[in-house]
């Protein structure tokens, strides 16, 4: 699932591509736009926001994209083959007379009014790669509900923007907290020390195409998929167990050493099958 280092990944390429150009090519293949014809506008900025991209449009007009659990963005010089998959699940195409964009499987493609910006992107907390990027008010808002288990508390973006799964483990990790510990339990010194932590960790990682919290090559997370492998730190069995509302049940990762709180029990690691020999 694309982080928010990815999209900022994303956007740059995509700015890097787009910005400052005529659009050549323009097709909107979600019904509401069938018709809307972007060509002979030149593209100002693409902007991430939490993980949302806004490609910002001569005309004030915005292509709010969001990539969620497996849409992309490619980008392709003229002439190039593209490879980002089947043409049915191609969303959009922006072109110009040098390179052309390809939008994939994106779930969400809304064209509007820069203006009206907010309403796509205005419910985000404080961005981690963004200038708006505010540590007390992201703090403020995690530990506004308190009884939120730590771990659902940092994936929500209305409390800061940015962060998903592979980093919400990670992170748990690095407070040396279960992701099931409410929020409100964590000690006001660690509470203290997660804005500026998970910032860190996206920073570190917008210009690496690896992405590491752990700084060793070969060992890039702590424990973000390492189930039942040895815990980086103390060698414990990493588990695995899915957290979430039911809806969006996303695995979870921790050291039953490492982090202190509650947990429930492990999902049973998926081990490669046995050879049976008779
Ligand atoms: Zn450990």
């Amino acid at each position: 699932m694309p982080e928010g280092d990815t999209v900022w990944q994303t956007a740059r390429r995509l700015h890097d591509a787009l910005a400052g150009k005529v659009l050549t090519r323009s097709d909107l293949r979600v019904p509401k736009y069938a018709t809307a014809d972007l060509t002979g506008r030149t593209v100002l900025d693409v902007t991430p926001r939490g993980k949302h991209l806004l490609t910002r449009i001569e005309g004030g007009l915005t292509l709010h994209s969001h990539l969620r659990m497996d849409g992309s963005w490619k980008v392709y010089a003229n002439g190039r083959r593209w490879t980002g998959g089947p043409s049915h699940q191609i969303r959009v195409i922006l072109g110009n007379a040098d390179s052309t964009a390809v939008g994939y499987r994106l779930p969400v493609l809304d064209l509007l009014r820069t203006a009206d910006e907010q309403r796509a992107v205005g419910h985000l907390g404080p961005d981690l790669l963004g200038p708006d990027w505010d540590p007390e008010q992201a703090l403020a808002n995690l530990l506004a509900d308190p009884a939120r288990p730590l771990g659902e508390a940092v994936l929500d973006q209305r409390n800061l923007a940015g962060i998903g799964n592979v980093y919400k483990s990670e992170l748990c990790f690095l407070l040396g907290a279960t992701p099931w510990l409410p929020i409100g339990a964590l000690p006001a010194d660690r509470a203290a020390k997660l804005p500026s932590l998970a910032k860190k960790l996206l920073e570190a990682n917008r210009d690496r195409p690896v992405r590491t919290t752990t700084g060793r090559r070969g060992q890039d997370l702590f424990v973000y998929g390492r189930a039942p492998r040895p815990c980086l730190r103390c060698h414990t069995s990493v588990r695995v167990a899915d957290q979430g509302d039911g809806s969006r049940e996303r695995p979870t990762y921790w050291c039953p050493n490492c982090q202190a709180g509650p947990a429930p029990s492990p999902t049973r690691p998926r081990t490669t099958p046995r050879r049976t020999t008779n």
